[in-house]
C-alpha cells in the first residue's frame, strides 16, 4: 500500500448515519486525514477524485441494478473494500421487504410509482462482490470506524473484539433485564460495538449489531417463549436493522411458521 492510502468512501441504499460516524470522530477524524487521503467523500467533499482507491468503505444495501453495476465497478477500483453498517453487512432495515409486496409498497408511498425502478430484494455488499472486512451496527461506532481505517493504512488486518453485548452488560455491571424483568433482550446474542447502552436505560436489545458469530437465537427464543413473549413480540424484535441477517431471519421465520400452525 502506498505511503498515504487513498480512500473512498460510497453510498448505496442507506440513510447515511454510518458516512456521518466518521464525519463525528471529531478528534480521531484527524488523526486519520493524517494517515490517509480522503479521496472520494461526497458527505466531506466536492472534490471526487476517480480511482483506482487504496480502501473503499461501503455504506448501503442494494436494491437496483444499477447500484449492482456500480459496485462491480468500484469493486475494481479498490484494493480493499469494507463494508460499513447494517445496510451494507445484512441488507438493513430495507431488507424488510423480504416479507412484503415491493409493488404494493411503491404504489402506495410514491405519487408516480413508474418513475421507481428497484429490485424485490435489498441485499447485503457480499452477496454482490468480495468483501475484505465486514463493520456492524446501526449506526457503525466512529471508534471501531477508526480502528479498522488505521489498521488498514499500517497494512494490517483490522481486528475486532466479537463477544456479545451480554458481556459488557456484565463488566459495566448492568442488572440483566431478562433476568431480573424478564424482558426479551437480544444482548446474548447480539454482537458488541455500542457498550450495551440499552440495558443500560432498562430496555432489551433489538440486535442493531447484528448476531455474533455462533450465536444460539433458538435457545434464546425457546426462553423468551418460556417467560410468555409471543410470536407478535419477538418477530418484530428479530426483524429490525439486521432483519435477513440469516441466524435473526431463520428464528423469525421459524416463529411466525410455528405460529400459523406449521412446523417449529
Ligand atoms: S446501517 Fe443504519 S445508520 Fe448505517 S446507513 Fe444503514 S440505516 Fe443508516
Ligand atoms: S439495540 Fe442493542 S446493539 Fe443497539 S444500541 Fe441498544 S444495546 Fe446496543
Amino acid at each position: 500500500m502506498s505511503q498515504r492510502p487513498r480512500v473512498a468512501v460510497a453510498k448505496f441504499t442507506s440513510c447515511d448515519g454510518c458516512q456521518l460516524s466518521l464525519l463525528d470522530a471529531e478528534d480521531d477524524l484527524l488523526a486519520v486525514c493524517e494517515r490517509v487521503e480522503l479521496a472520494h467523500f461526497a458527505e466531506a467533499s466536492s472534490d471526487l477524485q476517480p480511482g483506482p482507491y487504496d480502501v473503499a468503505l461501503v455504506e448501503g444495501s442494494i436494491t437496483t441494478e444499477h447500484d449492482a453495476e456500480r459496485l462491480r465497478e468500484l469493486r475494481r477500483q479498490a484494493r480493499y473494500l469494507v463494508t460499513i453498517g447494517a445496510c451494507a453487512t445484512s441488507g438493513g432495515i430495507q431488507a424488510l421487504r423480504a416479507w412484503g409486496d415491493v409493488g404494493e409498497w411503491v404504489e402506495a408511498v410514491y405519487p408516480t410509482p413508474a418513475f421507481i425502478d428497484t429490485l424485490a430484494t435489498s441485499t447485503p455488499i457480499a452477496e454482490h462482490v468480495l468483501v475484505d472486512f465486514e463493520l456492524r451496527g446501526c449506526p457503525i461506532s466512529a471508534k471501531q470506524l477508526v480502528t479498522v481505517i488505521t489498521a488498514l493504512a499500517e497494512g494490517r488486518r483490522p481486528k475486532l473484539p466479537s463477544h456479545s453485548v451480554c458481556l459488557d452488560c456484565k463488566r459495566r455491571g448492568t442488572v440483566c433485564v431478562v433476568v431480573a424483568q424478564g424482558t426479551a433482550c437480544l444482548g446474548p446474542v447480539t454482537q458488541t460495538g455500542c457498550g450495551a447502552i440499552c440495558p443500560a436505560y432498562n430496555r432489551g436489545c433489538y440486535g442493531c449489531y447484528g448476531p455474533m458469530p455462533q450465536a444460539n437465537g433458538r435457545r434464546l427464543v425457546d426462553q423468551f417463549q418460556r417467560l410468555g413473549h409471543g410470536a407478535d413480540r419477538l418477530v418484530p424484535l428479530l426483524r429490525n436493522f439486521n432483519a435477513a441477517a440469516p441466524d435473526f431471519r431463520r428464528e423469525s421465520e421459524r416463529l411466525e411458521q410455528a405460529a400459523d400452525g406449521g412446523a417449529s
